[in-house]
């Protein structure tokens, strides 16, 4: 018999107060009973709606009944037939606008809690089974992968699975993009990511740190002189951006990527790090934007022991960017929203550093290109915000390879024929169709390693 409930089981998380103090993981994840609960509320319907909804089509029914049986090493195998990334996807993807967007359960109550469940059966997998996978046969074809974010990542078991011989090259010290530089501990522990990572080096992905692709080897080489007949280029939307207003070389100003990136990847919330950050303690900290990205450096800054961290968005509430499980942890942690609120100028102090940022308020006008509301600026509303330190996170815009530019209009073939991307700007004449996902990245590389 079905669980009718119309609530999803709630996942168990460290309470707010506690959890804006420290840098470990805030959702804890379901135990075996409440996972046996939340799979019993699945209909097993047969058209299963919910698979058209997931980006890599995970066969979602089929893993859910494995559940109920109990067998979770079942569970895991069917996940993995489509998804080479089932813990990172069970904690960060947004299951709500996505698979459980489109669960028949979710028409009157709350929809099955899908990423719950993957992150169940992940979690289980991880902890209690410690064979490698069998190595799939090799078919001879050597495929170079640039980036080991979640698409070059994604693109890499893809195609391992398919017998390729894969080889990452990832320009920082550590595997995983934005999964080790971007997304924080408290969200996504980095041994989580690893033991992905290590999971494909397991199928036979080679995974080479340190190579920045157009610098150290470019990639007309990885074709012509190592032997690479296919290139992905999951190289990622890591450009930090600026909005180009009055004072954003004063002290105190940084982009959300340098921020998250010295607080995530080289650790700086720990006592000694090389790349620290300013003392934010009894700090005032804004962010501006309303994205996943500005959730994360203003609950990171409320860590580091800031005593106000404001988000200031130009649009409402309704219209943030960011996962809704993401804004309303951030609420709970204290953050405060200054929607309809938009900076035109910082202000510095005699020494250079920051101490105010200057609004406007705005109000809502017809939909845009976008379909959201237009933000209009109030005439006088303009108001100062005391404030020590400004996280800019508005957009980050796609990395563009140089060399690919470089290698394109110098190379003797056609455009690297065989050259795929996860960010249609990098090569716009290769370019995949864009996808309505946020997690595209995965979907693209999806889309490039079933054209091989
Ligand atoms: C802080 C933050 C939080 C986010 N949270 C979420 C979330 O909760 N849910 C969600 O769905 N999406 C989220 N996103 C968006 C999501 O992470 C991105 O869509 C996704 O990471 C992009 O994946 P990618 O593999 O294309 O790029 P990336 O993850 O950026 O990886 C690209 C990799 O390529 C490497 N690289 C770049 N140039 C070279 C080169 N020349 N040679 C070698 N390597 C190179 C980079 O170092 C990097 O490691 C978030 C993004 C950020 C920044
Ligand atoms: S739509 Fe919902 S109830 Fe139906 S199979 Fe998918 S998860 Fe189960």
């Amino acid at each position: 018999m079905p669980n009718m409930s119309l609530k999803k089981n709630e996942m168990p998380s460290q309470e707010p107060n506690v959890r804006n103090k420290n840098f470990l993981e805030v959702a804890l994840g379901y135990t075996e009973e409440q996972a046996l609960d939340e799979a019993a509320r699945c209909l097993n319907c047969k058209n299963h709606p919910c698979v058209s909804g997931c980006p890599v089509q995970v066969k979602i029914p089929e893993f859910i009944k494995k559940i109920t049986e109990k067998d979770y090493e079942g569970a895991y195998q069917v996940i993995h037939e489509t998804s080479s990334l089932p813990a990172v996807c069970g904690r960060v993807c947004p299951q709500e606008t996505q698979c459980e967007s489109k669960c028949i359960r979710g028409i009157k109550g709350e929809p099955v809690g899908i990423g719950r469940l993957e992150r169940f059966v992940a979690d289980w997998h991880n902890a209690n089974v410690q064979e490698a996978p069998a190595k799939p046969a090799p078919n001879g074809h050597k495929v170079a992968v640039i980036g080991s974010g979640p698409s070059g990542l994604t693109c890499a078991g893809d195609l391992a699975k398919k017998g390729y011989d894969v080889t990452v090259f990832e320009a920082l010290h550590l595997a995983g993009g934005v999964l080790v530089y971007g997304i924080p501990e408290f969200r996504l522990p980095k041994a989580i990511v690893q033991k992905e990572v290590d999971g494909l080096k397991a199928l036979g992905v080679k995974v080479e740190t340190n190579m920045v692709i157009g610098r150290i080897v470019s990639i007309d080489e990885l074709m012509s002189e190592y032997g690479f007949e296919a290139v992905f280029i999951g190289s990622g939307a890591g450009l930090p951006m600026f909005m180009h207003i009055p004072g954003e070389n004063l002290c105190g100003v940084y982009s959300a990527n340098e921020f998250l990136t010295r607080i995530n990847l080289m650790k700086a919330y720990k006592d000694g790090s090389d790349t620290p950050i300013m003392p934010l303690q009894g700090k005032k900290v804004a962010v501006v934007g309303g994205g996943n990205v500005a959730m994360d450096a203003a609950r990171c800054a409320k860590r580091l022991g800031a005593e106000n961290v404001y988000i200031v968005y130009r649009r409402g509430m309704a219209e943030l960017p960011a996962r809704k499980e993401e804004v309303e942890h951030a609420e709970e942690e204290g953050i405060v929203f200054k929607t309809l609120n938009n900076p035109v100028k910082i202000n510095g102090d005699e020494k250079g550093y920051v101490s105010s940022m200057t609004c406007v308020e705005m109000e809502l006008g017809e939909p845009d290109a976008s379909g959201r509301r237009r933000p209009i600026e109030k005439v006088g509303s303009e108001h100062d915000l005391p404030v020590d330190c400004v996280i800019m996170s508005s957009r980050t815009p796609p990395l563009v390879l140089r060399s690919t530019a470089r290698a394109a209009s110098s190379s003797t073939r056609p455009v690297l024929p065989l050259t795929r991307t996860s960010t249609p700007a990098a090569t716009p004449s290769r370019a995949l169709p864009p996808s309505s996902s946020p997690w595209a990245p995965a979907s693209s590389a999806r889309r490039a390693s079933t054209r091989h």
